[in-house]
Parts: structure tokens; sequence; C-alpha cells
């Protein structure tokens, strides 16, 4: 395997400055993370609560921590005090309680809306459509606790780059929709997409963020 700080710079070599790199190091362990760190990485992102909470407990870092995969409301009170972005709220449920979870200690959570955009059944997020009509009803503007700071979406898994860059492209649209018809404040600036294999596409897309993992840090193995 090829080492951490190798990989980062070769990552850093094909993104442009204004792009985030958030290090997705989910299932590995805290000293991959400390190692990143050391190389000047600062943002990672997480998919489990459990894991996030741990490794932000042990990891005594000035890490800005992102949660990045499925929430279950009952367990938002376990990230909410020190979350940097919440970038999978996929129903508004998970508006309101992530909202009354920042409530209760005083903080704006600053999330990205997910996007369902790929062909694949099991991934989350909002479909557009129902999201448009969320927001023809609600502006979202009673979730005082929330700050929305953009769109995060996941492309279909697939070798077809046609495919990945049409959905790539789809989000960038609903994007600047929402920015211009309903989310026009300042905040709204975030187009999370882009991953190990595609975020060279998604970047051209016009991403603003993108979530890399298994390129950093070698492959995942699940147990
Ligand atoms: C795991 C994961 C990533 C990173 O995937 P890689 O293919 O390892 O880069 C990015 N985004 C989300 C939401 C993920 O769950």
């Amino acid at each position: 395997m090829t080492p951490i700080k190798y990989n980062l710079e070769n990552i850093k070599k094909n993104i442009p400055s204004n792009v985030k790199l958030v290090a997705v190091s989910k299932t590995k362990p805290e000293a991959d993370i400390i190692e990143a760190y050391n190389c000047g990485q600062i943002i990672f992102g997480e998919n489990r609560i459990q894991e996030l909470q741990q490794k932000k407990q042990n990891i005594n870092l000035p890490i800005q921590w992102h949660m990045i995969g499925n929430l279950q409301s009952n367990k938002i009170k376990y990230i909410s005090e020190f979350i940097t972005l919440i970038q999978s709220v996929s129903s508004f449920k998970l508006l309101t309680d992530i909202n009354n979870e920042a409530k209760k200690i005083n903080r704006i959570i600053p999330c990205l809306l997910q996007i369902h955009i790929a062909k694949e059944e099991t991934k989350s997020g909002f479909l557009e459509s129902e999201l448009l009509n969320l927001l023809e009803k609600n502006n979202l503007q009673e979730f005082k606790n929330i700050r929305i700071d953009g769109l995060m979406g996941i492309a279909t898994f697939t070798n077809d780059t046609r495919q990945v860059e049409k959905e790539f492209k789809s989000l960038n649209a609903l994007f600047n929709k929402l920015k211009s018809e309903y989310l026009n404040n300042t905040n709204f600036t975030e187009l999370s997409m882009g991953m190990s294999n595609d975020y060279m596409i998604a970047i051209e897309q016009g991403s603003t963020m993108v979530r890399i993992g298994s390129s950093i840090f070698g492959d995942r193995v699940y147990s």
C-alpha cells in the first residue's frame, strides 16, 4: 500500500485549491487519521455515529468532522456538540430533529441536503421533485438552528463515465436553481460531489467539495 502522505499529495495535485478535500476515514484506524492530519489534512468524513464519536473522543486534534452517512434521529445528540458539517440530511424529519438537537445546545449546525441522483434504489437522499415541492411550501426558515450550506450527492457506481457526468450535471443544475430561486442566502455555496473513482468528473461539473476515502487510505475491509 502506498503511504497516506504520497496519496494525499497526489490527490491535491489533481484538485483546484478552491475545492475542499474531505478525507473519508470510515473503518480506518485512528493512527491513519493522525498520519493524514500530520500531512496537513483537516477535514475528515465518517459515516457511522458511534465510530465518529469514538474517534472524536480519542483523537485530541482540531479536526473538522463531517458526517456523511445515513443518520438516525435518536443518534444526532451524540455528534451535535462538535460536528462541523452534516452532509447527509435526507428528509424533512431529519431537518426537524437536527434543528431540535441544535437548539438544545444553542448551536447552529451547518448541513447539506443530500440529493438522490444515482440509479441505485438503495442510495438515500431527497428526490429532486420532492425537495422542490417542499421548498414551494416551506422555505426552511423555521429551522433557526440549521444553516443550509449546499447539496451533496453520490453518483451511480459504474464505469459508465457519461452516466456519472450526467448525474453530476443534474445536481449542479439543481444547486443553481435552488440558489437563485429558493435558498438565495450567502451560505448556500457547497456542492459536495465526487469520490475516489469519480472526483475528476465531479470537479469538471462544478464540485466544491470532494469526499475521498480509498484513494487516500487504501481499500476498506469490512468484517
Ligand atoms: C465511503 C464514502 C465516500 C468515499 O468513498 P471512496 O470511494 O472510498 O472514496 C464518499 N462519500 C460517501 C457518502 C461515502 O459513504
